[in-house]
């Protein structure tokens, strides 16, 4: 399939040779270390990062990585004011290398100053509880992320609804979600200036794709880049998985 603005799919393996579904907490780990979480603690854990987890995340993770060259890296996702105030026992791989490296966690302020977006970059969820929480077009989204991303050498942004609506969803939902996922992605590649930023998108696993079950797959997960990033990639070949992301994501940074 071809992508638009001249776009690179990497066809990733997720499985990372453990046996059983792919999981978030190991998924993610391993797609922001470049270590094989799996294979590490050998098997694959979902959810939330545990304390070997953590401390991997701590010493090896692509902002650690990228602070250390002296970049200057955005997390755009904002909490909410109840994270702050009830601290979760189980917090998120991103929410752990966010507070190991040193990165800001925004709250609400920067969502309603137009500075982060919120999980769910429509807002529906927030405003669903609080009137005063502004509803986000993909267009206003969208605008909002390409801005962070000139203010910063790397920006990540989290959407997770994706997994949210492949476990519990309907084939309905999944297609409305997708339709809105990929406006804003549209608008997004739209919004930034392929000459001077790359823009990549990744997963930890696959779900949504597959509607006839509510839990993860063994499908391998598209990596799209677009941008000078693209060639920093190995030609796909065999072999291209998880691992395989921020050691790039390093090297481009150091080039
Ligand atoms: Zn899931």
């Amino acid at each position: 399939v071809a992508l638009p603005a001249d776009g690179r799919c990497l066809v990733t393996d997720a499985c990372l040779g453990v046996p059983g579904l792919p999981q978030s907490a190991t998924g993610q780990t391993t797609l922001f270390t470049g270590v094989n979480a799996a294979e590490l603690i050998g098997r694959h854990l979902q959810g939330y990062p545990t304390r070997q987890l953590k401390e991997l995340i701590s010493t090896q993770s692509l902002f650690v990585r990228l602070k250390k060259l002296g970049n200057r890296v955005t997390f755009a996702n904002t909490y909410t004011p109840r994270f702050f105030e009830e601290r979760p026992r189980w917090v998120s791989v991103t929410t752990v290398m966010c507070e190991t490296a040193g990165v800001e966690l925004g709250g609400l302020e920067k969502l309603i100053e137009s500075k982060g977006l919120f999980m769910d970059f429509s807002n529906a969820i927030l405003h669903r509880k609080d009137r005063e929480i502004p509803l986000r077009s993909p267009r206003q989204a969208a605008s909002i992320l390409a801005g962070l991303s000139r203010e910063c050498d790397l920006c990540l942004y989290e959407y997770f609804l994706t997994d949210l609506v492949g476990h519990r969803g309907s084939l309905d939902d999944a297609v409305s979600l997708l339709k809105t996922l990929d406006q804003f992605l549209r608008i997004l590649l739209d919004s930034i200036d392929l000459e001077r930023t790359s823009l990549i998108i990744a997963s930890d696993h696959g779900n949504i794709e597959d509607m006839s079950v509510t839990t993860h797959n063994v499908n391998p997960v598209p990596t799209l880049v677009w941008g000078d990033l693209k060639s920093h990639f190995e030609s796909p070949g065999d072999g291209f998985n998880l691992t395989k992301i921020t050691p790039v994501l390093e090297s481009y940074f150091r080039s």
